[in-house]
């Protein structure tokens, strides 16, 4: 008959009208209470009628899967064996995988013999490119990257702002064991648990003379980037407001994507350069 759907879709809407008022009548004012667990079930699937949160004073729990920007997992501040070491061994899959390439990696490489480290020496993230795919975390072999509950990042600068580098992506793994529990236990057995012989062996290698002395100079090399950074940075922050408001939207100068075509073209040669020795220093190698 003509008109029933219609009738049954508006009795839907009365219910939920009505159920309303009803389910604030049973909870009363204990919504308001600061202790609450029927804030959390008022507004999940059980809940009756419509709900409405009262953000921002008010939030949402998020679910365990929810994904919003990446972060890197670095060993806790507090391990005995390896404080804040990054997961991350700077394989690019990550890089490789996402979709709209916002993430940037350089590798580092040990100061003494010049040779290539397993861990990023920069790490940046365009959070304004990012679309919360979670391919990086899906893809990532070894854990290192993972998607924040985060989602209160928004801001008045459009530019570097949202260009995170290494210190602001990285996290300790206790937070990641905070903010998904669950995933982070099946992860670590899936990995073989911390017992497991390549766990081990990082450890053990962790402890020999010869790798903390690399480690220290490493970390003095990027203590010496971070100043020179910072230095390059200091004359910018200290210039008078009339004079630092034409420059204030550029990135800062070691920043790779504020190259001019002209430095690009000298990097994209020198790369095709290394490339080219590397490519004669293998045939050389095959034919001997
Ligand atoms: S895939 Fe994982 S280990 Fe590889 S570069 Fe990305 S975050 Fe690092
Ligand atoms: S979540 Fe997706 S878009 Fe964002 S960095 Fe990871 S792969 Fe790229």
């Amino acid at each position: 008959m003509n008109g029933v759907g219609f009738a049954k879709g508006m009795w839907v809407t009365l219910r939920h009208f009505l159920e309303t008022y009803v389910d604030d009548v049973r909870y009363g004012f204990r919504k308001y209470a600061p202790d609450l667990d029927n804030f959390e079930t008022r507004q999940g699937v059980d809940a009756q009628g419509a709900f409405t949160v009262q953000y921002p004073d008010e939030k949402v729990a998020v679910p365990e899967r929810f994904r919003f920007v990446p972060f890197l997992v670095v060993e806790n501040y507090d391990h005995e064996e390896r404080p804040g070491k990054d997961w991350c061994t700077s394989c690019g899959i990550c890089a490789k995988v996402c979709p709209p390439q916002c993430i940037w990696i350089v590798r580092s490489n040990d100061p003494e013999t010049g040779r290539p480290v397993p861990e990023p020496e920069a790490f940046f993230i365009d959070i304004d490119i990012c679309m919360n795919c979670g391919f990086c975390a899906e893809f990532c072999p070894f854990d290192a990257i993972k998607m924040d509950h985060d989602y209160e990042l928004a801001s008045y600068d459009r530019t570097t702002n949202h260009i995170f580098d290494k210190d602001k992506l990285s996290k300790e793994f206790r937070y990641w064991n905070t903010i998904a529990p669950t995933r982070a236990v099946e992860e670590a057995e899936a990995r073989g648990g911390w017992e497991h012989k390549d766990v081990q062996k990082e450890a053990r290698r962790g402890g020999s003379t010869r790798d903390k002395k690399a480690d220290a100079a490493r970390a003095e090399k990027r203590e010496a980037v971070r100043a020179r950074k910072e230095a390059a940075a200091a004359p910018k922050a200290e210039a008078p407001a009339a004079e630092a408001a034409p420059a204030k939207e550029e990135p800062a100068a070691e920043a790779p994507w504020n190259d001019d075509e002209e430095q690009k073209r000298k990097r994209r040669e020198a790369a095709l350069r290394r490339k080219a020795a590397r490519a004669a220093k293998r045939a050389e190698d095959g034919d001997s």
